[in-house]
């Protein structure tokens, strides 16, 4: 496990070598928020979505805010927040796909002792090749400002010519374009966001 030294002692309750070795990606917060810990599956996963100069932008001691857009910082500054404090474990499903393939993960998020921290947890449920290959890029993606809305969890491409329709367009989320801006589809915001069906336990 990545730790950082001032934590050792501090976690000496948790069987870090378990998570070291366990395929689920696992880090641990501090409760401001500050990456304490990571195993090698973190690693891997972080290294195929954000690049490999992510130990450069995300260093242990590091603040895991800076890695969610605005949209989805408020859901989980909340959440973890509210577990940490409340001493209750928080789940959640949330989707990760590569341009080829369907990912979907759950989330569980475990508050460390004394309301020190989390210990996060993230179990791939479903990895399936897309049975579709998705659009190519078109002006249909283009809304009147010169700017493409993607949903920030599914990551689909609002289509400006239909009412309602979000496309999967792999070119997009193998290559992040600058004139792309966040938000949520309808259905990642009713199915995965809405605050009233998520919940610590
Ligand atoms: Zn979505």
């Amino acid at each position: 496990m990545n730790l950082l030294k001032d934590y050792k002692k501090k976690l000496s309750y948790l069987d870090l070598d378990d998570f070291s070795a366990s395929q689920d990606v696992i880090f641990i917060i501090n409760n401001k928020f500050k990456l304490i810990a990571f195993n090698d599956a973190w690693i891997q996963f972080a290294e195929n979505n954000d690049g490999k100069d992510v130990f450069s932008k995300f260093p242990l001691g590091a603040d895991i805010r800076a890695g969610f857009s605005n949209e989805i910082l408020d859901f989980y500054e909340r959440f973890y927040s509210t577990a940490i404090k409340n001493q209750k474990r928080f789940e959640h499903d949330f989707e990760c796909s590569s341009p080829s393939k369907f990912r979907l993960y759950h989330q569980s998020a475990y508050p460390l002792r004394d309301c020190s921290g989390l210990i996060v947890t993230n179990h791939l449920l479903n990895e399936d090749p897309f049975e579709n290959p998705g659009e190519e890029m078109s002006p249909a993606y283009l809304g009147e400002n010169g700017f493409i809305t993607q949903c920030c969890h599914c990551r689909k491409i609002k289509n400006w010519k239909s009412l309602n329709k979000w496309d999967w367009v792999p070119v997009l989320v193998a290559k992040p374009n600058p004139l792309i801006s966040h938000t949520f589809c309808p259905y990642c915001l009713e199915y995965y966001y809405n605050i009233d069906k998520t919940f610590c336990s």
